[in-house]
């Protein structure tokens, strides 16, 4: 059978159809299987499928539990190169051969080549091992990645080459391992980590002498976890931790006892990714959650409460609270005032809110008298939300508006008219000062 130097892509195949008498695989399934597909054989197919002779695979060498192994193909892949329309023979191909030992269910097998070119797999063809009399699927190189390397089933996530299966029998070896010292938590511990479906962070007991504490917040305790959680490596296809991550302790108070209940709330975190694992204080026998980043999206990592924006990760009440501790840092001098100024600051809805304040006169650099207004440089500026902090930070050498109010009952009409207030906003004037003119006096 020559072929190269062929140029035709139907002479090419009229050669296969001659030389059908030249080949048998002792086995009339496969026989008819390769030879339909040799006729089939389209010129954007990649390879021929062929029967090949198995003193062609050179160098073989098993891997797994005996149901793979890589070899060198002598003879190599045939195939019709289209742009350059030549028929051509690849010799010395690198290959990966998978074992066919249930030859009763061959069709099933042969009907699933078919669906392996979706993955890159190309199929070169059937080989038999003479001594053994088992069939081999011969693959090219990147077939061999689908397929766990020590239970040779296929992966059940291809792209992060987890196996379930094998992941699950190495949990299960390591329950022995460790404990949480109360029996009902240990089943839980284990019935979640035996749930798990897809590639993903594991759930476990921690103990607490894993934690570095490192700052206590309102109802979390910010810690490193110097082990970290459990990943999956996908180069040495075995779980491995990544040190020293940023958690949050949450304590679970009246938890010395498991309840279902209990339990049912760590089920809910888990669902959403938001915890690694439990830990338990020692001294104090309390059960501590351990949350990761993903919750803090959702919740304030101050108060624990759903954010009012997630997406901004911003939260009102916490953002009230640190403006009430505010108050006594500042004054108007005028009570009517500073109580204005007190309730709108209370009044914020949202993140991007403009927060409105008492600003001492020291902070303007005055450039010009407009009519109605002055404009200045306002040194320290206005405070805002800062998204990625999560804090209120201000924004420097701010241009802004003066109105001058030259009358105490103009500052009350002002301040009792919130309409004007806001129709002033609109007219793309930054930020509304609103000022005692015996400032004015005593500066200018
Ligand atoms: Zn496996
Ligand atoms: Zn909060």
């Amino acid at each position: 059978m020559e072929f190269p130097g062929l140029r035709d892509l139907t002479a090419g195949k009229k050669i296969l159809a001659e030389n059908f008498a030249n080949w048998t695989s002792g086995n009339e399934i496969i026989d008819n299987f390769i030879q339909e597909k040799q006729l089939d054989y389209r010129n954007f197919d990649k390879a021929v499928f062929e029967w090949i002779p198995y003193n062609e695979l050179i160098g073989i060498k098993e891997i797994g539990k005996g149901c793979f192994a890589t070899a060198i193909w002598k003879k190599g892949p045939l195939f019709h190169y289209k742009n350059e329309n030549e028929w051509v023979k690849k010799s010395y191909e690198f290959v990966t051969l998978k074992f066919l030992y249930d030859i009763q269910h061959i069709t099933d097998e042969l009907n699933k080549i078919e669906s392996y070119s979706k993955y890159d797999v190309i199929v070169f063809g059937i080989s038999q091992n003479p001594d053994t009399e088992v069939y081999l699927l011969v693959f090219n190189d990147i077939c061999f990645d689908r397929y766990c390397k020590k239970c040779g089933n296929e992966y059940d996530n291809i792209c992060y080459k987890w196996c379930k299966e094998c992941q699950i029998n190495q949990l299960k070896n390591d329950f022995t391992n460790w404990t949480s010292g109360n029996i009902k938590l240990d089943d839980f511990i284990q019935k979640m980590q035996l749930k798990i479906y897809e590639y993903n962070i594991l759930f476990e007991w921690i103990p607490y002498n894993e934690f570095i504490i490192i700052e206590g917040l309102e109802n979390y305790t910010l810690a490193i976890w110097k082990k970290d959680s459990l990943y999956y490596d996908k180069m040495y296809n075995k779980l491995e931790r990544r040190s020293n991550k940023k958690v949050y302790l949450k304590s679970l108070y009246n938890s010395q006892e498991i309840t279902d209940e209990f339990l049912h709330e760590i089920e809910s975190y888990l669902k959403n990714n938001e915890i690694f694992g439990i830990s338990q204080n020692p001294d104090t026998e309390v059960y501590l959650l351990v949350f990761n980043d993903i919750y803090f999206g959702h919740y304030c990592e101050r108060c624990g409460n759903k954010y009012d924006n997630s997406f901004n990760i911003w939260c009102k009440e916490c953002q009230i609270n640190q403006l009430k501790n505010d108050f006594t840092n500042w004054t108007s001098g005028n009570i009517k005032i500073d109580d204005f100024i007190q309730k709108r600051q209370l009044k914020i809805m949202n993140y991007d809110d403009t927060i409105f304040k008492w600003i001492p006169y020291n902070e303007f650099i005055i450039i010009e008298e407009l009519e109605h207004y002055t404009s200045a440089i306002w040194k320290k500026g206005p405070l805002y939300y800062d998204k990625k902090d999560k804090k209120l930070i201000r924004k420097s050498n701010e241009k802004v508006y003066l109105k001058y109010l030259y009358n105490s009952q103009e500052i009350t009409d002002e301040f009792s008219n919130e309409v004007l207030i806001f129709s002033m906003f609109k007219l793309n004037i930054n930020i509304i000062l609103i000022f005692p003119y015996f400032n004015r006096l005593n500066h200018i």
